[in-house]
């Protein structure tokens, strides 16, 4: 693992061009954490021991940057698995990303079934006027950032998959 968290999983080659795949799974003490504003997405307090999960990927081709952000892309059947990854932790950490990325700001409640409208450039993207409100608190979707708490045994696997632990969060560093 590198020193900025991001770990090596996978190489391969296309076309003449070599290909590496880099995640980082980031745990932090999440801002939401104590604050009173903030609610999980069963309208409860948000407990302090909270923690904000990001998985993010960094895709290098050659010597460029082939693409970066939130999420874990499909990779070729041919890889080379790197560090101790295979197709297996693979595809759970993909799993993972889909269900548990930034854990703490969703913008629906644990009630509520997202409705998807298509915007002008085409994609599909929750609607904020055709999902209907929390059918127990009148919540409109999209009010507020809502907390959905890690269970343990995500956390615990999350770790086993090479989680890091950050005990300051990105805005406080920003504000310094
Ligand atoms: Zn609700």
């Amino acid at each position: 693992m590198s020193s900025n968290g991001y770990s090596k999983v996978a190489t391969w080659v296309d076309d003449g061009d070599a290909f590496e795949m880099l995640v980082r799974i980031s745990l932090t003490n999440s801002q939401t954490a104590n604050g009173d504003a903030f609610r999980t997405i069963h309208h409860k307090p948000v407990d302090p021991d909270t923690l904000s999960l990001a998985i993010t990927h960094e895709l290098r081709k050659g010597r460029t940057w082939q693409s970066m952000g939130a999420g874990v892309p499909d990779v070729p059947d041919s890889v080379t698995w790197r560090n101790g990854w295979d197709r297996a932790k693979y595809e759970r950490l993909q799993e993972f990303s889909q269900d548990w990325h930034l854990n703490d700001l969703r913008a629906g409640c644990a009630h509520q079934t997202v409705v998807y409208e298509t915007d002008r450039f085409g994609r599909s993207v929750p609607s904020l006027s055709k999902t209907e409100e929390c059918p127990l608190t009148g919540y409109r979707y999209g009010q507020a950032w809502l907390v959905a708490k890690l269970p343990e045994e995500v956390v615990h696997e999350l770790y086993e998959l090479g989680a890091v632990r950050t005990e300051k969060d990105w805005t406080e560093r920003k504000l310094a």
